[in-house]
C-alpha cells in the first residue's frame, strides 16, 4: 500500500460522459473533485453517436454546443425499427449525431478547465468508509497503490450487476442507524 496522495471533497469514478459531466457540475457548485479513470488514454471505441433533445438543451445551458460546430440532425427516430416522430416542441427537436468520443473530449476539457483533477491510469480497486472519510484504494499507473480520501465517492454500477460493481471491488456494508 502506498502513501496517501490526496484528499478531496468528491471522488468521481470513471471519466465517461456521466462522470465528466458530474465533475464539471460539481466544480460549478464549488466542490473539489478528483476523477479516477482506469484507462490511461480516452477510448477510441465507437459507442454512442446520438444525442437527444434534452441532452442538447443541457449542453447548451453550459455553453458546450458551440465547440461542437454544425451538428447533423434527423427529426425522425425509431424504437426497435418502429419509426418515431421526434418533432416535439423545443429548441432541439430530433436526434443529433455526435460521437461519444467527441463528447468525452469536450466534457473532459470543460471539467478540467473548471478545475476538476482528472487522473488517468488510476483504477479504483477498493472502498472503505470510516467515520470521517470514504477511502478509495487506487491502483496507480506504475502499478503501486495509494489511498485517496474524500467526503463522498460517486461511481456507477452497471445495470443488473448487483454484486460485482465495476472494478470488482467490494462495496462497504451500509451502516444501520438506530
Ligand atoms: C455499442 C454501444 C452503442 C451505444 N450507442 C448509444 C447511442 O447511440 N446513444 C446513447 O445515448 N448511448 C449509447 N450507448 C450507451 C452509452 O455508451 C452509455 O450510456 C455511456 O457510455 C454511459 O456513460 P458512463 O459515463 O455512465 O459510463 P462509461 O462510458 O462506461 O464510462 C465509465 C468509465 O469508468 C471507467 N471505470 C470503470 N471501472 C473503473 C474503476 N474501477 N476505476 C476507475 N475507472 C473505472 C471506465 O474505464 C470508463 O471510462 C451505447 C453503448 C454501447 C456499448
Amino acid at each position: 500500500m502506498g502513501e496517501d496522495r490526496t484528499s478531496t471533497q468528491v471522488i468521481v469514478v470513471g471519466a465517461g460522459p456521466v462522470g465528466l459531466m458530474l465533475a464539471g457540475e460539481l466544480r460549478l457548485a464549488g466542490a473539489d473533485v478528483v476523477v479516477l479513470e482506469k484507462l490511461t488514454a480516452p477510448t477510441t471505441e465507437s459507442r454512442a453517436s446520438t444525442l437527444h433533445a434534452r441532452t442538447m438543451e443541457i449542453l447548451d445551458s453550459r455553453g458546450l454546443l458551440r465547440p461542437l460546430g454544425e451538428v447533423p440532425n434527423d427529426r425522425r427516430g425509431h424504437f426497435g425499427g418502429i419509426p418515431l416522430d421526434l418533432t416535439l416542441p423545443g429548441p432541439y427537436p430530433g436526434q443529433w449525431k455526435v460521437l461519444q468520443t467527441r463528447i468525452e473530449e469536450l466534457l473532459g476539457q470543460w471539467a478540467q478547465d473548471l478545475g476538476a483533477d482528472v487522473r488517468r491510469g488510476h483504477e479504483l480497486t477498493g472502498l472503505t468508509v470510516t467515520e470521517d472519510w470514504a477511502e478509495a484504494q487506487v491502483r496507480l499507473p506504475d502499478g503501486t497503490t495509494a489511498t485517496f480520501r474524500a467526503l463522498c465517492v460517486v461511481g456507477l454500477r452497471r445495470r443488473g450487476q448487483r454484486r460485482a460493481p465495476p472494478g470488482r471491488f467490494r462495496l462497504p456494508r451500509r451502516r444501520r442507524h438506530p
